[in-house]
């Protein structure tokens, strides 16, 4: 049998959490458990409404997405444009009507592929508690935090800054083999400070910091990008599911990382 406790503040939601509830976001995932008899999944807690932390709003150079706001809710913000890319690939639409942007940041692999977007962008989170946390070390982390996530912040991309690929067998609604996403700034025609995310390659989205080192002061043009190709796995060990090897995905990842970077067969 499940409990369900509705709370009315996040704060209280969280302390939920603390008592080992299960935090219900759009729960695509969590009521898929529940539904497939998780036994792990005895007590959830939700709000009585999320409505507030649906909100996107500018911030400077940045934008703050609610952790309740939903993929439907980041295709219909215009602030969000650069992300309509990341959000239309995940799943279906009725998915994408129910699942948020905190649960993507949980979702276990091959799922996140929107957290990986948020990884290449500098996710700040603001915690139920107040305090501030980055995405990273959040990640690192990932199933010992017991705070929840009330915000994201991330950078506002300018132009073509900003890249993702999703690498599926079934399009369009399939799971990642491998999902890819460059936050690439330039400064005088060349990258500074690029940020480089792959998601499916390990247990969460990671930065890959070898590709991130090459890309530092090149252009983006074939010749130049080569140090940043041949780093494309570096220090990965992916993981093996039903869709490819940890092997497989490790020989393509330079594949997918150069047409990323070039522009190659869409962003
Ligand atoms: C058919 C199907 C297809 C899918 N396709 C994709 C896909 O293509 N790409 C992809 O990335 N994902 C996919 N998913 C997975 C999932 O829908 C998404 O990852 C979604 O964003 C999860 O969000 P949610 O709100 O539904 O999470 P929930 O199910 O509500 O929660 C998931 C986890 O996140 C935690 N959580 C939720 N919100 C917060 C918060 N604010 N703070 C702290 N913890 C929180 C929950 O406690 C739980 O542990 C798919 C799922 C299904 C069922």
């Amino acid at each position: 049998m499940v409990t369900v406790t509705t709370v009315d503040t996040l704060q209280e939601a969280a302390a939920g959490v603390g008592r080992e509830a299960v935090y219900l976001g759009g729960g695509t995932l969590v009521m898929r458990g529940v539904n497939y008899g998780d036994q792990q999944i005895s007590e959830i807690v939700r709000l009585r409404s999320q409505d507030s932390l649906r909100v996107i709003r500018s911030e400077g150079d940045r934008i703050v997405l609610g952790a309740a706001a939903t993929m439907g809710d980041v295709l219909r913000s215009s602030d969000c444009a650069a992300l309509h890319v990341v959000a239309r690939q995940v799943g279906g639409p009725a998915v994408r009507n129910m699942a948020t942007v905190g649960g993507n940041i949980f979702a276990p692999h091959p799922y996140g592929d929107f957290a990986v977007a948020l990884l290449a962008l500098d996710a700040r989170l603001r915690m139920s508690d107040g305090s501030d946390l980055d995405l990273e070390t959040l990640l690192a982390a990932r199933g010992s935090e017991r705070r929840l996530i009330e915000s994201v912040s991330i950078m506002r991309p300018a132009g073509d800054d900003f890249r993702f690929r999703k690498v599926s067998r079934v399009k369009p609604k399939g799971v990642s083999l491998m999902s890819l996403a460059a936050w690439l700034p330039r400064r005088a025609g060349r990258i500074a400070g690029a940020r480089i995310a792959y998601g499916a390659m390990a247990p969460t989205p990671v930065r890959i910091k070898a590709v991130e080192a090459a890309l530092e002061g090149v252009s983006l043009d074939a010749n130049s990008i080569s140090g940043a190709i041949a780093a494309a796995a570096q220090g990965l060990n992916p993981p093996d599911d039903p869709l490819a090897s940890g092997w497989y995905r490790t020989q393509v990842a330079p594949v997918h990382l150069k047409r990323l970077l070039l522009g190659e067969g869409g962003r």
